[in-house]
């Protein structure tokens, strides 16, 4: 039996890379990155490629390992240049964030040490670190200090975590479900509707609540709605609000939401996936005026913090029903429990093991200061006014104006059909691929979206949008 250890022990212990392999595989990585950010990053935002990514395929999974060099090189190839490159500044489709470099700080820390912070007892430090995030975003958006949330994989989570704790905290049970109205706009983000049928919700009504000629929520209507519904015997039970919507970045009257809310007893959550970190500033910060008046907000650090894909929060205001909603215990963790001096993210999350995902917020946070974050998310703001000043400059038509960083416009030709017309430019300027632009359609109407959202994108990059789209429609 001894022997068969020793022989498995051989092979297994190629599971730990020692000195020069180790060394080796750092470095190479270290200059792939490096080659990314200095070089291939730089060149496209959208490379239309022959195979899409398919000779990943050809590299199969065997039973001995490959040189780092091929399985890079399979990588740049197939994965990390085909179609859309969302660490390019001249990324402006759906919502850019970038993925700065401390984010991989965080995560190389966190793969290596594989500290749990799921339970305070097993790493009380960490569960401190991620609650003191949870509680800095708290602070932003206004709440008190008994409020708390959880970090997520993303806003998705965050408002599928909001809706769950929302359910219970009224006593929503599965036989209420088809008596339960939900109100929203029809620019919330479609998310919701999958998260209400995650949540065991699908079967609600869901009322659309009219917006305005900017695609905010009109309060008025939606008290109307609510009065409605209460007196047909139906059971109001929660309002959606938007702090930047994807599609054009409206922020919804989030003041007079709040009010009707409160009035009615409706739990009122906030969608601030996309422009939650504006708050950072304070000259922007007016604009979100009663957010702290909600029961819950979704926010995206993987967006408006410019963090690497992964991580959102959700915030709750009233800790405890977050709690109820996702605590339980087990026999085999009975020594975990009860010693907690903070909450443990197991009791306010389905998760239970999990990516230390504090540490890449925590990391780039100490590192860089808030200072850059807030520059960045002002330059963004005045970039996209200057966007939608100068494209009206070359003709095209305009949405609302941006209360955030997106705008929607379109080119309306004199002879041929609009929406046709602006597909062709959107692929033309995928074509081209130096920047990248998605579309949305409001009301039957074609839009092309400009969303600045990435830490990279500066004047030149914006100045490159408006010279490529002004020579496509000359
Ligand atoms: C991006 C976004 C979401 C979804 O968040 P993910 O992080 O992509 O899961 C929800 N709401 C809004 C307003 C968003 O912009």
């Amino acid at each position: 039996m001894k022997k068969s250890i020793m022989e498995l022990e051989d092979i297994s212990r190629k599971l730990e890379p020692v000195n020069n392999k180790r060394a080796h595989w750092n470095t190479s990585v270290q200059k792939y990155a490096d080659n990314f950010l200095d070089e291939f990053n730089q060149n496209n935002t959208f490379v239309v490629s022959e195979n899409m990514g398919k000779g990943i395929l050809d590299l199969s999974i065997e039973d001995e390992g490959k040189p780092i060099e091929e399985v890079l090189q399979c990588l740049k190839e197939n994965v990390d240049t085909p179609n859309i490159n969302p660490a390019s500044g001249g990324h402006f489709g759906y919502i850019p964030g970038g993925g700065v470099f401390t984010t991989a700080l965080g995560d190389y820390l966190a793969a290596i040490t594989n500290r749990y912070a799921g339970i305070f007892f097993a790493c009380p430090g960490g569960v401190r670190m991620e609650n003191m995030l949870l509680r800095w975003m708290c602070k932003m958006v206004g709440y008190p200090v008994t409020a708390l949330g959880n970090l997520t994989s993303g806003g998705s989570i965050a408002n599928l975590s909001a809706i769950t704790t929302a359910r219970d905290a009224k006593g929503i049970k599965a036989k209420d479900v088809d008596r339960c109205v939900i109100y929203m706009t029809k620019q919330l983000h479609h998310c919701v509707q999958k998260s209400l049928r995650v949540a065991g919700m699908k079967e609600s009504i869901v009322r659309y609540i009219p917006m305005d000629s900017s695609f905010k929520m009109i309060p008025e209507k939606l008290n109307i709605q609510i009065e409605q519904d209460k007196a047909n015997g139906l059971l109001p039970f929660m309002v959606f609000g938007s702090a930047g919507t994807t599609d054009t970045g409206a922020i919804d009257p989030l003041k007079k939401i709040g009010g009707i809310a409160k009035e009615n007893k409706l739990w009122f959550h906030v969608d601030a996936a996309y422009g939650g970190f504006f708050m950072l500033s304070n000259r922007i910060k007016p604009a979100f005026k009663g957010i702290e008046l909600s029961d819950s907000i979704a926010i995206d650090p993987h967006k408006g913090l410019f963090l690497s894909y992964g991580i959102g929060a959700v915030l709750i205001k009233d800790t405890d029903a977050l709690y109820q909603t996702h605590h339980y215990t087990a026999n085999y963790m009975q020594d975990a429990f009860n010693l907690d001096e903070d909450p443990s993210p197991a009791d306010l999350s389905p998760e239970l093991t999990k990516h230390f995902r504090g540490l890449r917020m925590w990391i780039s946070l100490q590192l860089l200061g808030v200072a850059p974050f807030r520059a960045a998310l002002e330059e963004k703001i005045l970039l996209c006014q200057y966007f939608y000043e100068e494209i009206q400059k070359l003709g095209f038509e305009v949405g609302p104006e941006p209360d955030l960083s997106i705008a929607i416009f379109r080119y309306v030709p004199k002879t041929e059909d609009a929406n046709a017309y602006n597909l062709k430019l959107v692929k033309q300027i995928m074509q081209d691929g130096r920047i990248f632009l998605s579309s949305t359609t409001i009301d039957g109407a074609y839009w092309i979206r400009f969303a600045v959202l990435s830490f990279r994108t500066h004047l030149k990059q914006v100045d490159l949008a408006l010279q490529l789209l002004g020579n496509l429609v000359k």
